[in-house]
C-alpha cells in the first residue's frame, strides 16, 4: 500500500464519524426535480462549500442562470468548483460530483423516512436519498481531505473540483460552465488537469469493485404513422382500408432481429471487432450469467456464452423497442382501428457511431422500408434526442493508479466495465479538457440508486474513502519520473 498507514487508519477511526456526516448530508432533501425543494439544493451547496472550506480547499460558487419549472422561473443551483493543491511538480486530477438527489417521499414504498439516515448496523447498510448517489462518494472525498487536513499530511496530487446540483435534472447549465472555464485555458478553474475522476456509478455486481472505461450513447426516434381522420370500427372499416398499425408493426418488426441484430443498413460502420486483448477483458470480469438473469428477474440471457452477454451489454450498439402510443392498450376486445399510432424505439450507440450519423441512416431506412409497403398511409419518423457514446483508453496512468489502489484496499482485480447507460458530464469532460476520464464508483449494483430503499454499504463508503485517497497516491507514484 502506498497510501500512509496513518490515512488509512484514520479512516477507520473515524467511521462512524464519517457516517454521521453521510446522515446529515442525507437529511437535505437536496431534489433539483422538485421546485418546493430548491432552497434545499442551495442549503446543500452551502453545506458542501462549508465542508470543502474547512479543509483547506478554495471554492467559488458560480451561478448557472435561472431555470423554467412548473411554471415558475428558478435560480439554478450554482456549481461549486474548488482547488486544493498548486505544485507544479504534482499531477493534477479533477473530481466531478453531484449534491442533488432524485425525489423520494416514504409513501413510494421506503420502509424508513428517505431523508432521515436510517444505519443498520447488522446488515451494515446506509439507507437514504442519495446515499449511494451520490453524496456518499463525493463525501468519501471529503472523508480524504478531512484526514490529510486533520494528520497535517500534504496531498500526493492537486485537486480540482466540480461539484453540481442539476445533475438529475439534466445538468442544466454546466456544459456552458464546463466549456467556459477550460476555454479560459491558464486562467480558469480547470487549468492544469491532468486526468478526471468521476464517483458516480456503481459495480456490476455487489462483490467486485470496478472501473468504468466506457459509456454507450442513444439516439431515441418516434415513427408516426396514419391515414383515418378518427379511429375506425373493424366490423365497418376492417379489410377496406390501410390500417395505421399494421403498418407500424411491419416497419418495427424490421428494425431487429430476436437475437439483438440491428437490420438498419450501415449501422455497424466503422466498429471495431473486439481484439484479443478486449476479449480477455470481458473474459476476466468477475459476472455470471446469474447475475445478469437474477438481476433481470428472468432466465431470458440472449446467449449461453458469457462474454456475448456482456459485450451486447457493453460494447455493441443494440436497439430496443419501447412502445406504441396511440394504440389500444386497455382490458378486454374492443374492436378499434387506431387512427394514428407512435412507435417509439432507441439505440444505444458506440464509436465511432454519432446520433446525427444514425439518424440519416435510421430515416432513410424507414422510408424505403415504408414505400415497399405500398400503402396509402402517411409516415413521420422524428429523431427525440441523443447523446454520443464514451470511451476511455484503460490502460493509461489514471486506471493503472485505481486498479493498484483497488488491489490495495480491496485485496481484489477491479472489473474493467463500459456502461450501457450514459452520465453525459463524461463526455463535456471529455470534449473540452481532451485529457483522460475515469469513472471509480463506491457502491454496488444493488444499492437502488433512483429506487425506493436507496442504501451504501457502510464497507463501501469506508473502503471506498481510501480507496479514493490510495487512488490519489498511486496517481503521486507511478508518474513520478
Ligand atoms: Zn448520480
Amino acid at each position: 500500500m502506498v497510501a500512509p498507514q496513518q490515512f488509512t487508519d484514520f479512516i477507520d477511526q473515524n467511521a462512524d464519524r464519517f457516517i454521521q456526516r453521510l446522515g446529515e448530508a442525507i437529511a437535505i432533501p437536496s431534489i433539483s426535480g422538485d421546485a418546493s425543494r430548491r432552497g434545499d439544493v442551495f442549503k446543500m451547496a452551502d453545506w458542501l462549500e462549508g465542508q470543502l472550506n474547512k479543509y483547506g480547499v478554495k471554492t467559488e460558487k458560480i451561478p448557472l442562470g435561472k431555470q423554467q419549472i412548473e411554471g415558475q422561473t428558478l435560480d439554478l443551483p450554482p456549481a461549486i468548483l474548488g482547488r486544493i493543491g498548486d505544485d507544479p511538480k504534482k499531477k493534477t486530477i479533477l473530481l466531478y460530483g453531484h449534491f442533488d438527489v432524485q425525489p423520494a417521499d416514504k409513501s413510494d414504498g421506503w420502509d424508513h423516512e428517505p431523508f432521515q439516515m436510517h444505519y443498520d448496523k447488522a446488515s451494515g447498510k446506509i439507507f437514504g436519498r442519495g446515499s449511494t448517489d451520490d453524496k456518499g462518494p463525493i463525501l468519501g472525498w471529503l472523508n480524504v481531505l478531512d484526514a490529510h487536513h486533520t494528520l497535517k499530511l500534504d496531498l500526493p496530487v492537486n485537486l480540482r473540483f466540480c461539484f453540481e446540483g442539476m445533475e438529475e435534472s439534466g445538468s442544466e447549465g454546466l456544459d456552458e460552465l464546463i466549456a467556459s472555464e477550460a476555454a479560459k485555458k491558464e486562467q480558469g478553474w480547470f487549468a492544469g488537469v491532468d486526468a478526471v475522476c468521476i464517483s458516480d456509478n456503481y459495480w456490476l455486481n455487489t462483490r467486485t469493485p470496478c472501473l468504468t472505461y466506457g459509456l454507450r450513447g442513444i439516439a431515441y426516434y418516434q415513427l408516426n404513422i396514419s391515414g383515418p381522420g378518427a379511429d375506425l370500427h373493424s366490423g365497418i372499416y376492417g379489410g377496406s382500408v390501410f390500417e395505421p398499425m399494421t403498418a407500424l408493426i411491419t416497419l418495427m418488426g424490421k428494425l431487429v432481429t430476436q437475437d439483438g441484430r440491428i437490420l438498419i443498413p450501415g449501422v455497424y460502420d466503422g466498429i471495431q471487432a473486439a481484439d484479443a486483448n478486449e476479449l480477455k477483458k470481458y473474459e476476466d470480469l468477475d459476472y455470471s450469467i446469474d447475475d445478469l438473469e437474477s438481476a433481470a428477474g428472468g432466465k431470458i440471457a440472449n446467449s449461453a456464452e458469457r462474454s456475448t452477454v456482456l459485450m451486447g451489454r457493453m460494447r455493441n450498439p443494440s436497439l430496443s423497442l419501447h412502445g406504441i402510443e396511440g394504440a389500444y392498450s386497455g382490458a378486454g376486445a374492443k374492436t378499434v382501428i387506431p387512427a394514428s399510432v407512435n412507435g417509439k424505439f432507441s439505440l444505444r450507440l458506440v464509436p465511432p457511431q454519432t446520433p446525427e450519423d444514425i439518424t440519416k441512416k435510421v430515416i432513410a431506412y424507414v422510408e424505403s422500408e415504408f414505400a415497399k409497403l405500398n400503402t396509402r398511409l402517411n409516415m413521420k419518423i422524428e429523431y427525440l434526442h441523443g447523446g454520443k457514446p464514451w470511451v476511455a483508453d484503460p490502460s493509461h496512468w489514471n486506471f493503472e493508479a485505481a486498479k493498484k489502489a483497488t488491489e490495495a484496499v480491496y485485496l481484489q482485480t477491479p472489473n474493467y466495465t463500459r456502461e450501457g447507460g450514459s452520465i453525459p458530464v463524461t463526455l463535456t469532460f471529455a470534449d473540452n479538457l481532451g485529457v483522460n476520464i475515469m469513472l471509480l464508483p463506491m457502491g454496488r449494483a444493488d444499492d437502488g440508486a433512483h429506487s425506493t430503499n436507496e442504501k451504501l454499504d457502510a464497507s463501501n463508503f469506508i473502503k471506498g474513502s481510501k480507496l479514493l485517497g490510495t487512488y490519489l497516491y498511486e496517481v503521486g507514484e507511478i508518474t513520478k519520473s
